[in-house]
């Protein structure tokens, strides 16, 4: 067959090369038909068998989990239990059985396009990808109905000798993910899913290359076919040519050497050759990824976007997350991270991140009521995020970061809401921490020019390179024309975060940063020299910036960086920043 390949979403990195084995979903081949009157119950009783089977199932996964199973899994499996439980699956289909007379597994599977019709309507899309858990706890359901539940092949130990499997399927549920684990299953491929769905999320806890949202990815490939996962480009081909084969094989055992290098820092202290402590923290969107940040050996959190909280919940009525809910996250977070400090932002939405899609966009988003200009002018949503994030700052070490501040008078009217809040919480006795630390980001120019003001108000900066060379440069970061502008060795980039973080290092207070800048490996040796000390960037990114630290010196960098910073040509600079990597 003639190698052909597939672009679907990248969820988890790295390379897998191996057989495909097909999954085939029960809900493919489900007879329909109708049910005589007297045989009604009888066939209610035969779905609430195959419901009352599978739940003895998951509860036999949930027990029988290994020490060393991802976190996520056993609460998405409880989120199975859930919807087993409920009443959408536990009793409607049995309603439908006994009025309209359909036989179980096609009850069933009208629920579940119905529930599934429903879902697609919630703009979340976190909430829109839970559709296919209601899904996957179905054709657990159909498996049990249709007799089909072992789709596994013959279980055998990895074996260097066999090929390595990768998994093909519709759709993939964690359960079932958990099951491959122990064979020589390499990858998986599902023509459902997106970042958030849980497939992704738990390939990538499993560290297992993964590629989702491949459309049809299970009705194109074959049984037994060669299938190679790439899964930082979110690619699959199919039955590669022999070259491309052996090329692929080159770059996986190349990844796996360095990932297995890298994998032995996880531990080690990030500290230059000259013996400086260098803080490596990680950037989360949600509480959940405080484990990912743990596992990469992160000493903190530097930047938790708490947008990401806020953010497409249409479907929920235009609710904003209420104060207990925004608290408990926060404090799930503050709890997982067992001591080491969690820098919140406060609510950055407006821009590329509209807080509800339908929202009227401004003519310049940019340039418009985002970020902390919005939390001033909806103040009542403002204090209710400020109590939440005190509240959980009784919990652990909290620090409170603001977006987008250029004013001196937003500062001041922000650290006075700060006060308020606190004062509401003492008048309702909450507890908090009434020393939290509240930082600024410094993302505009006009804030990086005029760093006393912000100096003389708050406790620590965070540099926001993405936001400082979109209004640095005055380029759109999300228009793909002006993509090619976006150079954060830009000299008037350079000049503002060098300018910041000598500018902290006088004042003695702290500096980060935490824009895409500090997870790239390429310009590590260069913001060491600048003097930064603290890196907020992806957990993936970083095992590969510590090996950076560990091979740098300062005594060089620092030199080689201020001459940097005289310099004007841009190709002069970019050769300089190379040259770095070899001091
Ligand atoms: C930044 O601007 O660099 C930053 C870290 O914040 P965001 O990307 O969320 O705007
Ligand atoms: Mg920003």
């Amino acid at each position: 067959m003639a190698s052909f390949s597939l672009h679907g979403i990248p969820v988890s990195r790295g390379i897998a090369i191996g057989r495909a084995h097909l999954l085939k979903p029960a809900a493919r081949d489900v007879k329909h038909y109708l049910v005589a009157e007297e045989k009604v119950e009888a066939e209610a009783q035969r779905l609430s068998n195959a419901i009352a089977t599978v739940n003895q199932e998951l509860q036999a996964v949930r027990r029988d989990l290994p020490a060393d199973a991802p976190s996520e899994l056993a609460a998405f499996i409880d989120v199975h239990a859930l919807i087993l439980a409920d009443p959408i699956i536990a009793e409607h289909p049995l309603k439908i059985i006994r009025s309209r007379h359909y036989n179980a597994e096609w009850a069933l599977l009208t629920q579940i396009d119905e529930l599934s019709a429903q879902f697609d309507e919630i703009e979340d899309a976190y909430l829109r990808e839970r559709k296919n858990d209601i899904r996957q706890v179905g054709e657990r359901i159909l498996k049990i109905l249709t007799g089909s539940a072992s789709t596994l092949p013959v279980i055998f130990q990895p074996d260097e000798a066999m090929p390595q499997m990768i998994v093909v399927a519709h759709d993939i549920s964690p359960a079932d993910m958990l099951q491959f684990r122990d064979r020589a299953f390499v990858g998986f491929v599902t023509d459902l899913g997106g970042q958030n769905s849980h497939t992704a999320i738990v390939a990538r806890s499993l560290d297992i290359p993964a590629a989702v949202g491949m459309s049809n990815a299970s009705a194109l490939i074959q049984e037994d076919d060669w299938v190679i996962i790439d899964g930082d480009a979110g690619i699959v081909i199919v039955d590669p040519a022999p070259l491309v084969l052996e090329q692929y094989r080159e770059n996986q055992s190349k990844l796996l050497r360095e990932r297995k290098k890298l994998g032995k820092l996880k531990k080690t202290p990030a500290i230059t050759r000259d013996g400086t402590v260098i803080h490596l923290l990680a950037n989360i969107e949600l509480p959940e990824d405080c484990s990912g940040a743990l596992d990469a050996g992160a000493v903190g959190v530097g930047l938790f976007r708490s947008e990401f909280l806020f953010m497409g919940r249409t479907g929920q009525g235009h609710k904003l997350p209420s104060e207990d809910e925004q608290f408990e996250s926060y404090r799930k977070a503050v709890l997982a991270m067992k001591g080491r400090p969690v820098t919140i932002r406060t609510l950055d939405v407006g821009a590329d991140k509209p807080l509800d899609k339908d929202e009227e966009t401004a003519l310049n988003p940019a340039l418009g009521l985002r970020a902390i200009r919005y939390c001033l002018a909806e103040p009542q949503m403002f204090l209710t995020q400020l109590r939440a994030i005190l509240r959980a700052s009784a919990y652990g070490p909290i620090h409170m970061l603001i977006p987008m501040l250029a004013h001196a008078f937003e500062i001041d009217q922000t650290l006075a809401m700060i006060e308020q809040a606190k004062q509401q919480l003492r008048e309702a006795k909450k507890k908090f921490d009434a020393d939290i630390k509240i930082g600024a980001m410094i993302e505009i120019p006009a804030a990086a020019l005029t760093l006393p003001m912000f100096i003389d108000r708050m406790d620590f900066l965070s540099i926001g390179t993405n936001d400082l060379i979109q209004y640095t440069l005055a380029i759109d970061r999300v228009d793909h024309e002006v993509a090619h502008l976006y150079n954060p060795l830009h000299p008037a980039v350079l000049q503002l975060v060098a300018m910041t973080i000598s500018a902290g290092a006088k004042a003695g207070i702290p500096v980060a940063v935490c824009g895409e800048v500090a997870g790239d490996t390429k310009l590590t040796r260069l913001l060491l020299g600048l003097g930064l000390r603290e890196f907020s960037m992806h957990p993936a990114q970083l095992l590969a910036v510590k090996q950076e630290i560990l091979n740098s010196d300062l005594k060089v960098l620092e030199p080689a960086a201020r001459k940097i910073l005289k310099t004007f040509e841009p190709a002069a600079i970019s050769e300089a920043v190379a040259r770095l990597s070899l001091l």
